[in-house]
């Protein structure tokens, strides 16, 4: 007879790493910086190294991510840098800070390294919607977000 044993996953349980990682960002979405407080859409749980890839499910490997981002990001780990052409690495929540690769110009995000410059193109971060985002998140006391 076995003992039933817990799944792989379950230590924590899928729910709580949803919760720690949400809780670990502030709410905010770890790429564009939008709070997720007065979005419909819920956010998710970005596998930062993709699973396709062979990246983990551990917390270490997760970002807070608000749908447009985790859609944009997909399963990429390099993205075109618009200035070079060249191929730069993915941001990386967990091993990169964010204000060393973006750095807000007004309500317009401005990409510092070929990094910041190939998620701000690629995620389409200074959409007129994202923007407009941002200027009502600054009415409400959410914009500029606080450091990640
Ligand atoms: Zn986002």
């Amino acid at each position: 007879m076995s003992e039933a044993r817990p799944a792989e996953d379950s230590p924590p349980s899928a729910a709580k790493k949803r919760l720690l990682v949400a809780d670990r960002a502030g709410g905010y979405c770890e790429y564009c910086r939008v709070a997720e407080l007065n979005q419909v859409s819920p956010y998710n749980i970005d596998h930062i190294f993709p699973v396709s890839l062979g990246g983990a499910s551990d917390v270490a490997n997760l970002a807070w991510s608000c749908p447009r981002c985790n859609g944009a990001k997909s399963d990429h780990i390099e993205l075109h840098d618009p200035e070079t052409g060249e191929m730069a690495a993915m941001f990386h929540p967990r091993s990169m800070r964010w204000g060393d690769h973006f750095e807000w110009c007004e309500f317009t995000l401005v990409g510092r390294t070929p990094t910041g410059r190939a998620v701000v193109f690629a995620f389409q971060l200074n959409s007129a919607k994202r923007v407009r985002i941002r200027q009502v998140e600054a009415r409400e006391g959410l914009f500029p977000p606080p450091e990640s």
